[in-house]
């Protein structure tokens, strides 16, 4: 059987990668981004330009989004120049942007009012997955619809299914909690070596090594006692992720302490203009609170 055909909407340092991989693996792919040479990048590798996001919808079986917010995912979806105004009936609708769970179901309501089932997919695994293939990929939705795109998902990662509409984010929510915190408990772990005269480099090779070690410290620890923040995943992307968290906390009633302080703590990375390093650059708060630079010296 022949591959479907896929539109990929949004082409930044998550959908690039992404969508190279559904190109590589032999499906012809139609692409749009509102920003142009986004849009160059894949056409240079054998993916046909979309003028819209709805041009793309009407061209393909499948819609892939992966766009910055929920009025982003919105805006693809329901404005007239949208997917949904040009969607056939019964084209799989698949959202990877990491929205408010709200925002999710509400948007695959209207697409299955169009006759177009919808699933939420956010992912993790950061650029670095992104480029592997190897993202995490919690899915709300139908089981039937998620059984049908496995084999593309799978192209991009692992896809799980989490439950119905929506609980794909509710996941990814979850997952940017534990994110931000190991972020914030490796920042002070490394503030107080530093302040005590520890070389951060020892700090980061011996908790590397016990208990203390993850995903996050191996990734991004030697790199934040370098000083290099280069987004990976920008600061602001995660702000949004913890208000995303503080929304639905609200909304179930549920009392999540330490991700209010790191919502305080990503706030006060806006307001220094730190939006657009990586989310380690946490420590750059952390580190202004006591007056210290964790850094090495090599
Ligand atoms: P990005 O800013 O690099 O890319 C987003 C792209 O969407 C941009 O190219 C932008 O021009 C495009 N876009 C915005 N509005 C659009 C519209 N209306 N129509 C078409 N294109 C539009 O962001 P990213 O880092 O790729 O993140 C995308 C999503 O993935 C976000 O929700 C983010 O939270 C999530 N995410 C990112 C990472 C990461 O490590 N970067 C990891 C997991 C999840």
């Amino acid at each position: 059987m022949a591959k479907e055909t896929i539109g990929f909407i949004g082409l930044g340092i998550m959908g690039t990668p992404m969508s190279t991989h559904l190109l590589n693996a032999g499906h012809n792919l139609v692409v749009y981004d509102v920003v142009p040479e986004a849009v160059g990048r894949l056409v240079s590798l054998g993916a046909k330009p979309g003028a819209s996001a709805r041009e793309v919808a009407a061209q393909v079986d499948v819609v892939i989004s992966m766009v910055p917010d929920s009025p982003d995912v919105q805006k693809v979806y329901l404005a007239d120049d949208g997917v949904l105004a040009g969607a056939r009936l019964g084209t799989l609708l698949i959202d990877m942007s990491t929205i408010s769970p709200t925002t999710a179901i509400a948007v695959a309501e209207a697409a299955k009012e169009k006759g177009c089932p919808m699933l939420d997919a956010p992912v993790s695994g950061g650029d670095v997955g992104a480029k592997s293939a190897t993202l995490s990929i919690m899915v709300g939705g139908d089981q039937q619809i998620f059984e049908r795109v496995v084999p593309i998902l799978k192209v991009m990662g692992t896809p799980v299914l989490c439950g119905k509409s929506g609980a794909g984010q509710i996941v990814k929510a979850c997952n940017q909690i534990q994110v931000a915190l190991n972020f914030i408990g490796m920042a002070e772990a490394l503030v107080l070596g530093a302040k005590a005269g520890v070389d951060p480099a020892i700090v980061v090779k011996v908790l590397s090594g016990g208990y203390a070690q993850s995903r996050v410290m191996d990734a991004r620890g030697p790199r934040i006692i370098r000083g290099d923040f280069e987004p990976g995943f920008r600061s602001r992307f995660h702000y949004k992720d913890l208000n995303i968290i503080r929304e639905t906390a609200r909304t179930y009633q549920c009392s999540l302490p330490a991700a209010a302080l790191a919502h305080e703590l990503f706030s006060a990375m806006q307001a220094n203009g730190w939006g657009d390093l990586d989310h380690s650059a946490v420590i750059k708060v952390i580190e202004e609170l006591s007056n210290v630079e964790a850094r090495t010296a090599d």
